[in-house]
């Protein structure tokens, strides 16, 4: 039997003395009292901040608005809330209205690389549809800070349906990737009815779901939209837990529901200073994720968003972190360390370096504890080359999309039937001179 603990009690009742636990547990209730204020912060939590240091808190607000559920707020250690990790992650500090020369509104160029309004469409065969703009908490290290709360742009239904009409017809589109804000916000008619339409689109293979939702409202997931979600699979989940605490009772019960429900489950955690830039604090992490049946997927590098700049490692902490699970524990249970390439490039993968030299007939490679090692290449591998034609080499010869593939970037560079030999930036000088000289 599930219970309040003492803090959620306490909560409960200062926002009202005759809250009961199920009031508690339904996740309306826990939108409609969302801490939106210092005020209530202050109230709730029964803590003080001198009146500066208030005063300019509240300036911080303006840009990007304070929301937190009573729930994810039950979590901060009151004694020390100014180190908690679930304090960080949800209230402001001063430093997010000071910007930096390189911080931008839209790093990741979403807004350039959108054909019609909520749709990005960045690689070739996927796309991002968001479908929200609010959510339950907002995270004050959100990427997509210009958008989110913003009370303009909340996606109508008019919106999403053009969004859908662009999916469908965008043949190449096989993967669509449902955003936000955070999409399980939508009521469960909603959602099924986006599900809905996508699987109606004959070549869109999958649908996957960004959410914050059981990390900071887990009540949120109910039997009524585990039935709805079960309708429409392959349906993936990708949540974002940013660190252990994270996962309570409350949480691992709405993962568990997912996960019986056959959705499989992947998580993006953010790499946050001050909050879990520890191998230590990533290692349980990700060692707690899988345990609950939740696979570690990215491990993001803080964007170059306006007023995150107080979140921002060194890449080398995402390094060094990397180097501290790969080997030394699971393979499933390590992420992909990315960083999202400012201006649009897509996420890029940072590793280690395990190949450390290599010859014609030998690469050095080194494992995690420092061995080095060589592994021999084939003496007598047949290097066949490929004309698209698959007569010669026999490995596959029902490949029907093959004559309508179209390579591209560096891809190009390996292939035998595509005569491109070099990439060159488009702004390049001695480029341009051959050019005018013809
Ligand atoms: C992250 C992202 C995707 C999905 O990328 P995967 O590497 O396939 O998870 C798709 N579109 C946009 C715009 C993205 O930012
Ligand atoms: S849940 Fe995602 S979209 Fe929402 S505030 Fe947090 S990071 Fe931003």
């Amino acid at each position: 039997m599930l219970q309040y603990n003492s803090k959620q009690k306490i909560i409960a009742q200062t926002i009202n003395s005759d809250t009961s636990l199920s009031q508690w547990r339904d996740w309306k209730w826990q939108l409609r009292h969302t801490v939106r204020s210092v005020e209530s912060f202050e109230k709730l939590l029964g803590v003080q901040f001198d009146h500066d240091e208030k005063s300019t808190l509240i300036k911080t607000l303006s840009k990007f608005p304070l929301s937190i559920t009573p729930y994810y707020l039950s979590l901060i250690d009151t004694d020390d809330y100014k180190n908690d990790p679930i304090y960080k992650q949800s209230f402001p500090v001063i430093s997010e209205t000071l910007i930096t020369d390189h911080e931008m509104k839209d790093p990741l160029a979403e807004d350039k690389d959108s054909p019609v309004k909520g749709v990005t469409h960045r690689y070739p065969d996927r796309v991002l549809l968001q479908v929200s703009n609010t959510c339950a908490m907002y995270c004050r290290h959100c990427t997509r800070k210009r958008k989110v709360g913003d009370m303009d742009s909340i996606p109508c239904t008019e919106e999403i349906s053009l969004g859908i009409d662009y999916i469908r017809k965008t043949p190449v589109v096989r993967d669509v990737l449902l955003s936000g804000g955070d999409p399980l916000l939508l009521s469960d008619e909603n959602i099924d009815w986006i599900l809905t339409e996508l699987h109606n689109i004959p070549h869109v293979e999958i649908v996957r779901i960004g959410t914050r939702i059981p990390v900071v409202l887990p009540y949120r997931i109910t039997d009524s939209l585990i039935d709805v979600l079960k309708k429409h699979p392959p349906l993936w989940i990708n949540t974002h837990f940013n660190h252990p605490k994270e996962l309570t009772s409350s949480s691992k019960e709405a993962v568990r529901k997912l996960a019986d429900a056959g959705i499989p489950l992947g998580n993006q955690t953010v790499l946050l200073a001050g909050i879990n830039d520890c191998p230590e604090i990533i290692k349980k992490l990700v060692h707690q994720l899988v345990k609950n049946r939740i696979r570690p997927y990215y491990l993001y590098q803080c964007d170059l968003s306006e007023g995150l700049d107080h979140f921002r490692t060194p890449v080398g902490k995402g390094v060094e972190i990397m180097e501290r699970l790969i080997g030394h524990t699971s393979g499933f249970a390590v992420p992909t360390y990315v960083i999202d390439a400012p201006g649009g490039g897509g996420k890029i993968r940072v590793m280690p370096q395990y190949l450390i030299s290599w010859s014609t007939n030998k690469v050095i490679l080194r494992n995690y504890e420092g061995v080095i090692t060589s592994y021999t290449e084939p003496t007598d591998y047949d290097s066949i080359t490929c004309d698209r034609n698959c007569d010669t080499c026999k490995l596959n010869t029902e490949l029907d999309d093959a004559s309508e593939y179209k390579a591209i970037g560096i891809e190009k560079l390996l292939l035998d039937w595509d005569k491109t030999v070099s990439l060159i930036p488009e702004d390049n000088e001695r480029i341009s001179r051959r050019e005018n000289e013809h």
